[in-house]
């Protein structure tokens, strides 16, 4: 944990009621911090005092345990399970009578359906209503799902694109300050302050990503370094003249950017003043998670959104590293299963639906996202009562059928990410008729130019793999190195195969 010196225990105001604003002489002072090299101020190094109002102020309590516990909004995130309930049922209702009234699509969807706003007078009613996937967004692409006047949108996002055709996303005023409320929530939980500087690696753009994650921490006050991807050169610059405390970038990039570190010989823990990194946007293990922590030297948490739903803040990890909080005053989530559509209990796991409670400009309404988890109903420690997801193992999309067998990519990563001699990068190449090979870089540490050596450590690697998917993949041990990198969203794997 960092130190504190005395020069800069507490030199900057702290906000009252009127919000959390940074002053003009409060980041004069940072920079003096910085200069002085006093940033290193512990995550703790919250708020302690409860004065001010809730709104847009941060606050923190002491917890069962010995750490500081900050929320952003503890009236709206520790919010009890029946007002929580309560509240949905009142915005859904909302929501249901307002995508009725203008959006012809739901009109015609629930003619179909055979239901109208008045039969939703229960949260389980919600199941009574139609879906909406990803080809409704397609094809009423531009503007055919907007529910307000082209006039009164403020922004347009589009997804990126994994899986098609980008679908265009409005956002209207209230829509752009609720998805920087959402993620002041999700960094405040995580442990972050106005004191963090925040470098922001992932692409500004049309991609949700770093504009919504950019004005989420402006909210709270950090300094914001709008970096964008790649350029680790530049990134690493960056982070140690103006000490970044917290980072937001793929997995797939940060596990690179670790190899750049090593390959600098940059010891983070001694170099660089990192203490938390967001990690979202693609699928990952555990396994990568920690491969992350360990060679960046910070906490990774967890962070899932989708275009759709705002982008980045739709649940998040807490400090407690156990699943992600869902805000479900923003959205009603369900779990179904894929195949027949049917609802899923919590614990079991299946293709998560999500219905906006609060956008103007899209709403949207049982939002299939293709994304497979579970919800987490038991109460977190960290006192916020929205429940929680698993990390998402994968969607249902990416599922790959070789040899009859069903796998998916994040069973072959958390393999991969296991083994020490193994490197960070990493991709999957289907040819034939179903032949399947796993090119996987070898650890500096790993690197061996011993014949028998790599083939005992491949043949590990083939039996490690075929125990995961139950079926026999080739593997091939590339040197450090020589995999492209991505800088978004990485592509694992390429389907050549003529089925
Ligand atoms: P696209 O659907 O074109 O990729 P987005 O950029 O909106 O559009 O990406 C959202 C998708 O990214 C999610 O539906 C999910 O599949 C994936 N995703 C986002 N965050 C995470 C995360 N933390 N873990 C796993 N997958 C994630
Ligand atoms: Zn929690």
């Amino acid at each position: 944990m960092g130190y504190t010196d005395p020069h800069c225990a507490e030199s900057r105001p702290v906000a009252g009621p009127s919000g959390s604003r940074t002053t003009r002489g409060a980041s004069r002072t940072r920079l003096a911090n910085l200069h002085r090299g006093c940033v290193k101020v512990d995550g703790n190094g919250v708020r302690t005092s409860t004065q001010g109002s809730f709104s847009g102020t941060m606050v923190s309590a002491m917890s069962s345990s010995t750490t500081a516990r900050a929320y952003w909004k503890p009236e709206e995130e520790t919010l009890a399970r029946p007002a929580l309930e309560a509240l949905q049922l009142e915005r859904l209702k909302r929501t249901v009578a307002r995508v009725c009234e203008s959006v012809p699509l739901y009109r015609k969807k629930f003619e179909q359906a055979k239901v109208t706003p008045g039969d939703i007078r229960t949260l389980a009613d919600l199941r009574r209503l139609p879906f909406t996937t990803g080809a409704d967004l397609r094809e009423s692409y531009p503007a055919g799902m907007l529910a307000v006047p082209l006039d009164d949108t403020l922004r347009l996002h589009t997804s990126s694109g994994t899986t098609g055709k980008p679908k265009a996303l409005f956002f209207s005023r209230q829509d752009v300050d609720n998805a920087a409320e959402l993620i002041a929530r999700s960094f405040v939980a995580a442990g972050m302050t106005k004191r963090d500087i925040f470098q922001n690696m992932m692409t500004y753009g049309l991609f949700t990503g770093a504009l919504v994650t950019h004005y989420g921490a402006e909210k709270i006050g950090c300094l914001v370094i709008p970096a964008g991807p790649g350029n680790s050169d530049r990134q690493l610059l960056l982070m140690q003249d103006f000490h970044t405390t917290s980072i937001h970038l793929t997995p797939s990039f940060a596990l690179y950017f670790a190899d750049v570190l090593e390959k600098r010989s940059i010891d983070p823990r001694k170099d660089l003043s990192l203490k938390r990194a967001f990690v979202g946007a693609e699928p990952h293990s555990e396994e990568t998670r920690r491969k992350i922590e360990d060679a960046l030297g910070l906490r990774v948490f967890n962070s899932y959104g989708l275009s759709e739903m705002n982008g980045p803040g739709v649940a998040f990890e807490c400090q407690e590293q156990a699943g992600m909080h869902l805000w479900e005053d923003h959205y009603i989530m369900e779990i179904i299963d894929p195949e027949s559509g049917e609802a899923l209990p919590p614990g079991e796991r299946g293709e998560l639906v999500l219905t906006t409670l609060v956008r103007e400009a899209m709403p949207i309404l049982r939002y299939r996202t293709r994304d497979i988890t579970s919800i987490v109903d038991a109460p977190c420690a960290c006192g916020r009562t929205h429940r929680r997801i698993q990390r998402i193992t994968g969607r249902a999309d990416d599922m790959l059928i070789v040899r009859g067998v069903n796998i998916y990519p994040q069973q072959i990563e958390r393999i991969l990410m296991g083994v020490p001699k193994l490197g960070r990068n990493y991709v999957i190449v289907l040819e034939g008729f179903d032949e399947m090979t796993v090119k996987v870089e070898l650890s500096e540490a790993g690197f061996d130019d011993q014949l028998e050596h790599v083939m005992a450590l491949q043949n590990e690697i083939v039996g490690l793999l075929r125990a995961e998917i139950l079926t026999k993949p080739n593997v091939d041990l590339v040197p450090p190195g020589t995999l492209p990198v991505s800088e978004g969203k990485a592509k694992r794997v390429i389907d050549n195969r003529k089925l």
